[in-house]
């Protein structure tokens, strides 16, 4: 059963947010001293979580994506994974993580049933991903990576934030992982989710990344899969990993957005910047899944043809990347 939008889009993928807490503070994500964390009884309880999940799969969804915050910090992580996979007509489980916890996770997610992982990881340079997330230890998720293989994962996708002046003098090392490694790049443009004035002074626009790359190696485009969403997509031939850009801020994004969020709080958002959003907790306490149905299915249909970031009248959202999970 194929799920629309208004805008004649197919919306198939959720991204859940598990948890608001992260153990990394990335300068992109929120503020040096964090974020002002919800109550233990606002986060959404497993059972809720899986509800959404199961109403979501019911009416059309076919991915799920688990982030956070940091979701590899919550504890009941593997099991709710586990109860997770096992939703008849999900037929992809991925999740997003800093990578910090992962080697010593990755076999726990792998049985229980997860098939795909996506890492942040901004810098291949110890001193600047430390800068980057303000304290990270790089050989940590590096060895996540590895742990992830050895598990049984495909590579996992990275996902790399480009800031000029900080990381984009590192695009050529990261095209080359694709090669070397075999992992999948998602090059993602700087959204100025973090309120700083002057923002545009780190923007790199995914073509000129692209550029880039192609100025040092030839690139193939590559079709887009059905759940691949707003990212484009090229090979460096014969590599095995792909190299994509999230166009967040330079267009070419919304027209195939495919996707619907959920944050740790119960609230549902059609597009990550707009102030459109449904408060589910009324249909999770006590839970209806006749409600929470017609509050997903509203949630898509009222979906924005686009978003307004980039626009003059864009007003920064009160929330960061790590209370909606990107
Ligand atoms: N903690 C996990 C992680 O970092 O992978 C999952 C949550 S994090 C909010 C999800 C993604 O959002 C990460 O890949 C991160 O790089 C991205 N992100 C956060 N803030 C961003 C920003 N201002 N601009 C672009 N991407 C951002
Ligand atoms: Fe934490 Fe992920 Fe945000 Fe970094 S991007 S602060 S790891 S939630």
């Amino acid at each position: 059963m194929k799920l629309t939008d208004s805008h004649g889009r197919t919306i198939n993928y959720l991204r859940l947010s598990v948890t608001d807490r992260c153990n990394m503070r990335c300068c992109y994500c929120m503020p040096a001293e964090g974020v002002m964390l919800k109550e233990h009884d606002a986060i959404l309880s497993y059972e809720e979580l899986l509800l959404i999940a199961e109403t979501a799969i019911g009416i059309g969804v076919e991915k799920v994506r688990i982030t956070g915050g940091e979701p590899l910090v919550r504890a009941g992580i593997v099991p709710f994974l586990e109860r997770l996979s096992a939703i008849p007509g999900l037929r992809h489980l991925a999740l997003t993580t800093n990578g910090l916890k992962l080697a010593e996770m990755a076999e726990d997610l792998y049985r229980a049933g997860l098939q795909r992982l996506n890492v942040s990881l901004d810098s291949l340079n110890p001193a600047t991903f430390a800068d980057i997330t303000r304290g990270g230890d790089l050989a940590k998720v590096l060895a996540g990576l590895d742990a992830a293989e050895a598990a049984g994962f495909p590579p996992p996708k990275l996902n790399v934030v480009i800031m000029a002046g900080i990381n984009d003098g590192e695009i050529i090392d990261f095209a080359e992982m694709t090669r070397r490694r075999g992992n999948s790049i998602r090059f993602i443009e700087y959204m100025p989710v973090v309120k700083e004035e002057g923002w545009q002074r780190y923007s790199v626009a995914g073509d000129d990344i692209i550029s880039r790359i192609a100025a040092r190696y030839p690139l193939e485009p590559l079709d887009k899969g059905p759940y691949a969403g707003p990212s484009r997509d090229f090979r460096i031939p014969g590599a095995a990993g792909s190299i994509g850009i999230i166009t967040a801020i330079s267009g070419h994004f919304c027209s195939d957005c495919n996707r619907i969020r959920v944050t740790a709080t119960g609230q549902a958002k059609g597009c990550l910047f707009s102030d459109q959003r449904s408060d589910l907790l009324p249909s999770l306490r006590p839970p209806s899944r006749h409600k929470l149905e017609a509050e997903l299915r509203k949630i898509i249909s009222g979906k924005p043809e686009r978003h307004g970031i980039t626009g003059d009248t864009y007003q920064h959202q009160n929330f960061t990347m790590a209370q909606i999970g990107g």
